[in-house]
């Protein structure tokens, strides 16, 4: 099986992490740019941690022999920080550059004015940049979150090909799935959504535009969740193809529309794993 993370925050992950997700076969992440826990008090402080997203994050990747691209943005929750404003000044330097596969996480967490203005400001930029859109949906009141996601995405014209709507459940696909943009789900261990009930979701509304990531991030959360439900689908029925499609071919789908995605030369997994990832093949 070969695993592409389209959403994974391995920022607050170890190097542990990194060999298990190799020997597993996640080939390939996507970081979107988030809140760190502790918040940030001015633009030059997310200019250093958007540098670590394309520069040290990547490098630490390529170390498992996993391939790593981000998107960036500034994120709903600090959307709200007013000190933070000046972010929104300082991504268009940062969009332009080769590792940035979309604009993201971008959205709603508690619906406030000062998040609407950040999502449009952004929706426009992704347009600009030629970008695909990664779109965070609310953890409280997800249903509304949702619907009120995807009439800023309509207004904003960008196309809905180019936005994937992230951390969908059983209450919000159909909408989405409606809308023409790209459904994302976020496999957790206990919230959020499940193997099982991902399986039922994918056996009801089918394996086009869906992205399946395991967000692994601060909080309890397990980077191998997305190839634990490459096996749930395998044990419902699905065929090995079927898993291909939703766990490497969709995200490189995704996100190839930025013209940016750099797969080339990728490992062997097993190769890196054994830590001989530089010279294998004997001699
Ligand atoms: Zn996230």
């Amino acid at each position: 099986m070969r695993v592409f993370d389209p959403h994974i925050h391995m920022t607050s992950r170890t190097t542990d992490d990194y060999r298990r997700m190799a020997a597993a076969g996640v080939r390939s992440v996507v970081e979107p740019a988030f809140w760190l826990g502790q918040p940030r008090t001015n633009p030059g402080s997310f200019g250093d941690y958007f540098d670590s997203l394309l520069g040290w994050e990547p490098y630490r990747a390529s170390q498992y022999g996993v391939r790593h691209h981000a998107t960036l943005a500034l994120n709903p929750k600090e959307a709200n920080d007013p000190r933070c404003k000046g972010v929104l000044d300082l991504l268009p330097h940062y969009l332009e550059k080769d590792g940035v596969v979309a604009v993201g996480e971008i959205g709603y967490d508690s619906m406030t004015p000062a998040e609407d203005e950040a999502f449009a400001a952004q929706l426009d930029l992704a347009r600009e940049f030629g970008l695909p859109a990664l779109v965070h949906t609310p953890h409280r009141d997800k249903a509304a979150g949702t619907r009120r996601t995807l009439d800023v995405v309509a207004a904003s014209g960008i196309e809905p090909g180019r936005v994937a709507v992230d951390h969908l459940n059983e209450v919000t696909v159909a909408a989405v799935k409606d809308s023409g943009c790209w459904t994302g789900f976020s496999i957790y261990p206990e919230t959020k959504m499940s193997p099982p009930r991902m399986v039922s979701i994918l056996q009801e509304y089918g394996i086009e535009r869906v992205l399946v990531n395991s967000a692994a991030d601060w909080g309890h959360s397990d980077p191998l969740l997305t190839v634990a439900t490459g096996q749930a689908m395998l044990d419902a029925g699905f065929s090995a193809d079927d898993v291909d499609r939703v766990l490497w071919r969709n995200p490189i789908e995704f996100y190839a529309q930025s013209g940016r995605l750099d797969l080339s030369e990728l490992p062997e997994p097993e190769a890196t794993f054994a830590g001989s990832s530089v010279k294998r093949g004997g001699s």
